[in-house]
């Protein structure tokens, strides 16, 4: 581990416009972790959302899906596995279910409007606790894997 501090944003590169956005905050951190299974992104220039293939890192020229992959080949399979993409889904619908049967079970004495309402609200509750334990594992993972205290760390 090293002590190094950790970057506060970097900047990436729109291939078909060549316009630089620099990425900072939670978005560095997602974008920087190579097990997000971020899919598109920003572009300051063009105002719009495009597949990550499109976008380079600005100062070491190396395109983000080349990035994603080279950090991202040590990890196991299993550690692959746990961040892909369809764990996530299956997680948020876990987490829809288990949200909406509490949800159910709680406010079993509403009146069954409020009832209705709460129980969906449990369910979003759900869904936006598994996302972010996702987040969260994702996070330890490229630490292993990476051998960073922070994704933001690795170039
Ligand atoms: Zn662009």
């Amino acid at each position: 581990m090293t002590t190094a501090p950790v970057p506060e944003s970097r900047i990436y590169r729109h291939l078909k416009c060549g316009g630089d956005t620099t990425v900072s905050g939670d978005s560095f951190e997602f974008a920087s972790n190579p097990f997000s299974n971020m899919s598109h992104t920003w572009c300051a220039t063009c105002n719009g959302f495009f597949r990550v293939a499109e976008y380079e890192w600005s100062d070491t020229r190396e395109k983000i899906t080349d990035y994603y992959a080279r950090h991202g080949s040590r990890a196991t399979p299993f550690q692959r596995f746990v961040c892909s993409r369809s764990i996530g889904i299956i997680g948020m619908i876990i987490g829809l279910v288990l949200g909406l049967v509490t949800g159910n079970f709680l406010f079993l004495n509403q009146a069954q409007g409020t009832r209705i309402l709460l129980t969906l609200f449990a369910g979003f509750v759900g869904i936006m606790i598994c996302v972010m334990s996702q987040t969260e594992l994702r996070k330890l993972i490229a630490r292993r894997v990476c051998g960073v205290s922070d994704s933001r760390m690795l170039t």
